[in-house]
């Protein structure tokens, strides 16, 4: 590894995705681990991040410091929760560091609140940072768009039992692959959870429904429901290192390039 090798801080170190994304910087070759930020207070505080994970000391100290950590790197890896990735945003912008965005269950105020920082720093934001979510993503839209609204959407998703937003992020991002393919916006159309005497299913409308239990990774289904016919799109992940490569990526992807708002069709460079 050399010293110029960009340097990443991950935020969030002690979380799931936290500790893939340590792991993942340090096993690159092509990035260097500058830190790995925990909330204040954290056990982990001031211990080597390799010791803290179980495993042979990596060099880097835990911080509860996000800045000072960011003045040494040139990017921020995220995986957190809104709150803590809108100050982020603010503390990437000031940094001028890449800002790879993970985190999930933002709603529309918030995601308007991180347009500022985008315009000082770059920054990646993707609801999935997996190759195949994103490959899925647009054989959705392309679905979408070759089917009249005759053919009855349903996303269907699953996790483990810990995950704090429903439906997760990747189902609403392909949600909304197969509103744009259609022509509307999700929000017009979008039925999120039915309960109850719930009447017959509005004709062009996008369902969701939401599975949680166990250590299930994500698994997702685009259900395209038609007249004696059925199309089924799956994506199952079964590890999570295919997320925190996708942000290590961006990271690397994002380093020289303007300012601005981007996400992994970007990055992977797929046609939209
Ligand atoms: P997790 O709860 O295991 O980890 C989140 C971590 O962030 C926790 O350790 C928490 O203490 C830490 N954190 C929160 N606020 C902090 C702060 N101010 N400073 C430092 N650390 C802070 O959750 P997880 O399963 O790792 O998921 C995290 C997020 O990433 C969720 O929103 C999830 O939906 C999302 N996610 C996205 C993808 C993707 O590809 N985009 C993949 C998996 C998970």
């Amino acid at each position: 590894m050399t010293e110029t090798a960009p340097g990443i801080v991950i935020m969030g170190a002690a979380g799931r995705m936290g500790q893939m994304l340590v792991r993942a910087v340090c096993d690159s070759g092509r990035a260097r681990l500058a830190g790995a930020v925990v909330r204040a207070g954290h056990e982990w505080v001031g211990q080597d991040v390799g010791h803290a994970m179980g495993g042979p000391a990596m060099g880097v100290a835990v911080s509860d410091d996000p800045l000072e950590a960011m003045a040494r790197a040139q990017a921020v890896i995220d995986f957190t929760t809104p709150e803590t990735t809108l100050e982020t945003a603010h503390l990437a912008a000031q940094a001028r560091a890449v800002h790879v965005i993970g985190t999930t269950g933002f709603d529309a105020a918030q995601i308007e609140r991180l347009i500022p920082a985008s315009r000082h720093s770059v920054q990646v934001r993707a609801g999935n940072m997996s190759l195949g979510v994103n490959l899925l993503t647009g054989l959705t839209k392309m679905v979408a768009a070759a089917l009249d609204d005759g053919w009855d959407i349903e996303v269907v998703e699953a996790h483990h039992n810990r995950k704090a937003d429903a439906p997760s992020g990747t189902a609403l991002m392909l949600g909304e692959a197969a509103a744009e393919g259609r022509g509307v916006t999700l929000p017009e159309i979008a039925d999120r959870g039915r309960d109850g005497i719930t009447g017959p299913r509005i004709r062009g409308h996008i369902g969701f429904s939401a599975i949680r239990g166990g250590d299930i990774v994500g698994e997702h289904d685009v259900i395209f429901a038609g007249k004696g016919e059925r199309i089924v799109i799956r994506h199952m992940a079964t590890d999570r290192m295919i997320f925190a490569r996708g942000a290590l990526q961006a990271a690397l992807w994002g380093q020289g390039r303007s300012p601005g708002a981007y996400d992994m069709v970007d990055v992977l460079g797929l046609a939209r």
